[in-house]
């Protein structure tokens, strides 16, 4: 089978440090396997979305020497895949309404679960759809975090795939999209580490394959928080890659200061000596 990696931005703000780091992680992996790099464009949330951040994107990361072996699959266009995944669902039982606030789950933790409503059903507004969580623990094995285990009922609850405004969730829209580009191996943050047991959840629940995993250390800011495109962690520069490339690649514990012009020579330089092993060594270190 041919490996394929992919890159799965967020149009929420241009790219920063951190998304840089995720998607030279997933690219190395992809070359070193002799695979594909794809592209994927998660704009589905239109409130969250910022007007000219997924071109602004698309023309950042090749200036890093990024670029894709296939056209961008722009989320916004998937919306039918998203509805059939959500028929079966439906179609099958694992899928309920629901009304409920974050206020009414406060009391329970914030989760909702065994699929049962504080909030009565209503006809004056349209319901969330939430996937029943089931008392299970779901397993899988990291490429560079190890072993993880999540028992759905007890960490994620019943989880919203439909929003209210009739916007699908990442969580659905992730799965029926790896699965469509043919993903063999996902490389991204490890702030999502934690969704991966749900999407590996409803991989089995559409019948569809489930890929590698590996999760790539988080690079935080001076205060420890994770950068994040919403909240206005620094752009990257387009015209001038090179320090913000070497610093991604010393963060992912990689050889950096090879002699190189430009970002795809030191990308190629770097993709020559490339070792996941190195991967894992910075991530136990994740302060060095
Ligand atoms: N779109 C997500 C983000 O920008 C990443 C999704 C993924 O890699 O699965 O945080």
């Amino acid at each position: 089978m041919t490996y394929r990696g992919r890159f799965a931005p967020s149009p929420t703000g241009p790219l920063h440090f951190g998304s840089l780091v995720a998607a030279v992680g997933s690219w190395l992996c992809a070359r070193q396997a002799g695979g594909q790099w794809l592209v994927r464009m998660e704009d589905i949330d239109p409130p969250r979305e910022v007007p000219g951040a997924a071109r602004d994107i698309l023309a950042t990361l090749p200036a890093f020497g990024l670029v894709a072996d296939g056209p961008v699959l722009y989320q916004s266009a998937r919306r039918a895949a998203y509805d059939a995944a959500f028929e079966k669902l439906r179609a099958e039982g694992h899928v309920f309404p629901c009304w409920c606030s974050r206020t009414d789950l406060a009391a329970r933790g914030g989760l909702h679960r065994d699929g049962l409503c504080v909030a009565p059903p209503s006809d004056d507004r349209p319901p969330a759809w939430r996937l029943r969580a089931p008392d299970e623990d779901i397993a899988f094995t990291d490429g560079l975090q190890g072993t993880q285990r999540q028992n759905l009922r007890e960490t994620a609850g019943d989880f919203v795939i439909r929003r209210v405004e009739g916007y699908y969730a990442y969580q659905l829209a992730c799965v029926v999209d790896d699965a469509f580009q043919g993903i063999t191996e996902v490389v991204r943050g490890t702030d999502l580490l934690d969704s991966t047991p749900r999407q590996i959840y409803l991989q089995r629940l559409l019948g569809l394959p489930t890929p590698a995993y590996l999760h790539l250390p988080l690079a935080r800011d001076a205060q420890g928080r994770k950068l994040s495109k919403s909240a206005g962690a620094g752009a990257l520069d387009p015209a001038e890659p090179m320090p913000a490339l070497r610093r991604a690649l010393a963060f992912l514990g990689l050889p950096h200061d090879q002699p190189a012009a430009t970002p795809a020579e030191l990308l190629a330089a770097t993709s020559g000596c490339f070792n996941r092993n190195d991967l894992a060594r910075r991530s136990s270190h994740p302060d060095g």
